[in-house]
């Protein structure tokens, strides 16, 4: 037995069109009333002396219907009979429960705004996408908190969520004829929402989110697919609303050791984790290896989720999964994510351009081929007026700023580097091209670590704290 000392509110979604709705109050609190009960269709009759601009224009074009006089007990009274609610909202609290005092007498469910105590019903806060209509309502005992709650469950609610409903709202009567069983239906319907119709429905393409739905029905789909995710550098909050999204719907997810954990804690419970990185021998499973994981999964029907540090086409060797998925004929989505060299830089308050110092900016890999050696475009590199970014150059740190000085940059030349960057531990050393090798080596800097080279380095931002 829940023991609930205060009165609970029962939710209930009312059909408003053609209810007369009575608002005592003509100012701007009855006019926030009046605009959501018009967006409904109601039919609104506003009892005031007085009427504000917005009301005014309500007024002049037929709206609502303006009852002047001011509020009180025998003008109330008058006006209630046959009003289905009253909202009681003038800014004058003694009012506004002599009001509803009245309604309630009267049986019409009344609304005291701001006041639950008086109160028979209440307005959630609410949000819509198309048919879909959320209501979050703390009882009236804080709605600052409830309108906090309305953004944050408004950002995550898929683009495309109000086409869907209305795609199902369509399909109903066909998935109603083609499986009258109740379980299998909502199992049709679950498998829908979990796959690839459901981002058709989202985005309009409704044949093809047919085709798919039909597939479903004739059992027909194997529904596997591949989505190649980039989860950002590290802080879970740069996740994508899309990647999240895909993180609690996946079967399985491959990942590597470039992923840190704060980000796998975000994957649905019940999914596969499977590690694809550096195994105990310190050798990466090869990558024909992972291809031919994707691969397989697919085909047994899962929905795989190759979850990428970054961004998967930045350095993340996603182009050459994708082309394995095509050869074996794998439908996939590649989801961007937010690459290291943006996220450390934020994080690190370095711009990656800056109109006095840097037009251009460019991304290298400083990994050092089997041999040993660094074949970089250094000519191109070693230029005033841009940004440097050396992705995988930490074992080759004191190489870099050599041959960077070698083509031409003096060893006083600004550079950083940021190590973890965007996680909790995030180290940032900046220097020039003749200290920051030694810098580095000197505060045991490893890996991931990102390298940002140019004049950029000393116009770096640090908040007050
Ligand atoms: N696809 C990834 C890059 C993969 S290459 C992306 O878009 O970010 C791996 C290299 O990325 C690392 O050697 C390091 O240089 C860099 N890197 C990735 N995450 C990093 C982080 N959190 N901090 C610093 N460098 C990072």
């Amino acid at each position: 037995m829940t023991n609930i000392s205060e009165p609970a509110w029962f939710p209930l979604a009312l059909r408003l069109d053609d209810v007369r709705v009575l608002v005592v109050g003509g100012g701007m609190i009855a006019a926030n009333k009046v605009r959501l009960l018009l967006a409904h269709r109601a039919r609104v009759q506003v009892i005031a002396a007085r009427l504000d601009d917005e009301m005014r224009e309500w007024e002049k074009t037929g709206a609502i219907t303006h009852i002047a006089t001011s509020a009180d007990a025998r003008t109330l009274r008058a006006a209630m009979p046959g009003c289905r609610l009253v909202y009681a909202a003038t800014d004058d609290r003694e009012i506004n429960r002599a009001a509803a005092a009245i309604a309630r007498e009267m049986n019409i469910p009344v609304c005291a705004v701001d006041d639950p105590a008086p109160s028979s019903f209440i307005t959630p806060a609410q949000t819509h996408r198309g048919l879909v209509r959320i209501a979050i309502s703390t009882g009236g005992a804080a709605p600052v908190l409830a309108r906090r709650l309305r953004e944050q469950v408004e950002s995550v609610i898929p683009e495309g969520t109000g086409e869907l409903a209305l795609f199902m709202q369509e399909q109903r009567e066909h998935v109603g004829r083609a499986c009258p069983d109740i379980m299998r239906r909502r199992r049709v319907w679950e498998t829908f929402l979990d796959g690839a119709g459901a981002q058709a429905a989202r985005q309009g393409e409704s044949a093809r989110a047919r085709a798919i739905l039909d597939d479903i029905i004739a059992g027909t789909t194997t529904r596997g697919e591949v989505w190649l995710v980039g989860a950002g550098p590290g802080d879970p909050d740069l996740l994508t609303l899309r990647a999240l999204h895909m993180m609690q719907n996946a079967d399985s997810v491959l990942y590597d050791q470039l992923l840190s954990p704060a980000l796998l804690d975000r994957v649905r419970r019940d999914a596969e984790l499977v590690f694809v990185g550096k195994r105990r021998n310190r050798h990466t499973m090869p990558q024909e290896e992972i291809n031919a994981e994707l691969v397989r999964r697919a085909q047994a029907g899962q929905r795989v989720l190759r979850l990428k540090g970054g961004d998967p086409f930045v350095f993340g060797r996603g182009g050459e999964e994708i082309e394995a998925l095509m050869d074996s004929a794998i439908p996939f989505q590649v989801v961007p994510g937010i690459t290291a060299a943006n996220g450390c830089a934020a994080y690190a308050g370095i711009p990656l351009t800056h109109r006095d110092c840097a037009q251009a900016c460019m991304f290298v890999t400083g990994h050092a081929r089997a041999d040993g050696t660094l074949h970089l475009p250094w000519d191109s590199m070693a230029r005033p007026g841009q940004t440097v970014v050396i992705y995988m150059g930490v074992s080759a740190l004191p190489a870099l700023c050599a041959r960077l000085m070698d083509h031409g940059l003096p060893a006083d030349w600004p550079a950083a580097i940021v190590e973890r960057g965007t996680r909790a531990d995030q180290r940032v050393l900046t220097g020039t091209l003749g200290t920051l090798a030694r810098l580095a080596a000197e505060a045991d800097i490893g890996s991931p670590a990102l390298i940002i080279v140019g004049e950029v380095v000393r116009h770096r931002v640090i908040s007050p704290t």
